[in-house]
């Protein structure tokens, strides 16, 4: 087992991790190898929470473009996050981890109830815990939710996995030549360079509870287990 920097992590996978190439629904072969990743960190030891996204189903933003009330629309983003929870424990069982999923929308009959202290206990035994239905509110985000339970499970760090991007640039590297890397960031050049990598209400979050926070390419093979090792790869943000 190799040195580990985080024991306890929250990793946030975005929907359209799980979507693959086409961007919407969940692609079988793409979420497997998300869960075989997921699995060689488990295997070091280490805790791992995860929050799931739901965009490569439904945002409420685009209802609510579309003439939809905003709560209603949002509630429906909620649901796709839980859908995707069920594909990533399915997934993740099916490779013998043993997962508890929960939901901040009760839903007994196929998850628990998210329970802090129930979620902790999980951890302490050994199972990875999924949180799908984000924080159970309109209007915010499951970045926002990864952040919130992170503080309240008391992780070490947030792994914020992005699709094909390796970290946070002055600008958008896809758009812009000149874009800028940064290695590191504290949390206040997070807000104050609005560098869009979350909401601007996870971002407070995050410098308002200094928790590190890791940005990095999901898609390259083996990068999870370099981010909980201390290697440097993407962006780390800590310190106000
Ligand atoms: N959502 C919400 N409250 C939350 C988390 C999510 O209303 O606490 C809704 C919101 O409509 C959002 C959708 O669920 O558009 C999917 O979540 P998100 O956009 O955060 O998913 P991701 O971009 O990570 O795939």
């Amino acid at each position: 087992m190799s040195e580990l920097k985080y024991k306890r992590v929250v990793l946030k996978l975005s929907g359209e991790a799980l979507a693959g190439e086409k961007g919407f629904g969940i692609n079988p072969p793409v979420i497997k190898k998300i869960a075989e990743e997921i699995k060689d960190v488990y295997n070091e030891g280490i805790q791992i929470a995860i929050v799931v996204g739901g965009g490569n189903m439904w945002r409420g933003e685009a209802g609510a473009e579309m003439g939809m009330e905003r709560s209603q629309a949002d509630y429906i983003g909620m649901l796709s996050t839980i859908m995707n929870g069920l594909a990533l424990q399915d997934n993740l069982e099916s490779l013998d981890v043993p997962t508890r999923l929960q939901t901040s929308i009760e839903m007994k009959q196929i998850a628990e109830p998210y329970i802090r202290r129930k979620a902790v206990r999980h951890l302490e035994k050994g199972r990875i815990v999924i949180f799908s239905g984000g924080t159970g509110n309109p209007y915010f985000s499951t970045d926002t939710a990864a952040v919130l339970r992170a503080a309240e499970i008391d992780a070490d760090a947030i792994l914020m996995a992005k699709n094909g991007v390796d970290g946070i640039y002055s600008a958008d590297p896809n758009k812009n030549a000149d874009a800028i890397k940064f290695d590191h960031l504290t949390q206040k050049d997070l807000l104050e360079k609005e560098l869009n990598v979350m909401d601007s209400t996870a971002s407070s979050l995050s410098k308002d509870n200094d928790i590190p926070l890791v940005v990095f390419n999901l898609n390259k093979s083996g990068n999870i287990k370099k981010v909980v090792e201390g290697k440097q790869i993407g962006t780390v943000v800590e310190g106000k």
